[in-house]
């Protein structure tokens, strides 16, 4: 009886083992079990995009989403690699295995996430327009066949046809070149996130103003591997743990403290 019993049990280790190896092929490897192997932590981002990223005069990644990784980092216990791109590469990026994941500021779309995996939403904001202080625009409404400029590979771009539908687009590489197209009045209004159009409006108010209505939802997450379940159950632990031990509101404080409307 005994023996049997230990006849069977190594029949079953027999045929448990290779299903065990199987299930460890290195492309079924999650980015969690790489980036714990590696100790290093490779993010993508644009330091473009304040308060969420930027880079100081020391040239040093300041901002919202670049604590954000430090405190993920942290909590890994490997070392944060940013990795410095333009915002349209940072998904092929992430498909190149080039990064392990994308903060920018990045909205999580139905279409995006047919080639990467967001995290659950770290903060929402809605696009809005900044216009010429003399473009006689007070709502989005009657924008007709006006000029508006997008940044290049952001939701601007992407829903600027839906919710403009006679508008002349100029597609712009920059925020910086958007928001200098309204400032000389080559554009009546830039279509971007609530914060940067703010943020421009203050830098320029003789020349521009923020209508600050929200015309999209633009929930914010991080971009991982596409079906990496793994990787982004942890991630999203993560953002659960720094909700709840206040790390979250400290970077909110830091960074996000007047608000406009519809942001959250
Ligand atoms: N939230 C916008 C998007 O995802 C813009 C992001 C950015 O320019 N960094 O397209």
């Amino acid at each position: 009886m005994h023996r049997r019993t230990l006849l069977h049990c190594l029949l079953l280790l027999c045929l448990l083992v290779p299903i065990a190896a199987c299930s460890r092929e290195p492309g079924d490897e999650s980015t969690l079990d790489r980036v714990l192997a590696r100790g290093i932590l490779r993010v993508g981002t644009e330091p473009e995009f304040k308060p969420f990223e930027s880079k100081n005069e020391h040239g040093e990644f300041v901002g919202f989403d670049i604590d954000l990784v430090r405190e993920l980092a942290g909590d890994l216990e490997v070392e944060l690699e940013i990795v410095e791109m333009a915002f349209p590469a940072l998904i092929p990026s992430i498909r190149q295995a080039r990064i392990d994941l994308a903060v920018s500021g990045m909205t999580a779309t139905a279409e995006r996430a047919k080639s990467v995996s967001f995290t659950d939403s770290y903060f929402e904001t809605g696009l809005c327009l900044l216009v010429g202080a003399d473009a006689g625009i007070e709502s989005a409404d009657g924008f007709g066949d006006r000029q508006l400029a997008v940044k290049q590979g952001t939701t601007g771009q992407i829903n600027a046809r839906r919710l403009f539908p006679n508008a002349r687009i100029t597609v712009m590489r920059t925020e910086g070149a958007c928001v200098n197209e309204v400032v000389t009045g080559r554009a009546d209004a830039f279509l971007y996130d609530q914060l940067s159009v703010l943020g421009a409006s203050r830098a320029h108010p003789k020349t521009t103003r923020a209508i600050l209505t929200p015309l999209t939802k633009e929930p914010y997450a991080m971009a991982t591997p596409h079906g990496d379940a793994k990787f982004v159950t942890r991630l999203n632990e993560f953002l659960t743990a720094i909700r709840k031990d206040g790390r979250y509101q400290t970077m909110r404080d830091k960074y996000l403290k007047d608000l406009p409307d519809g942001s959250r």
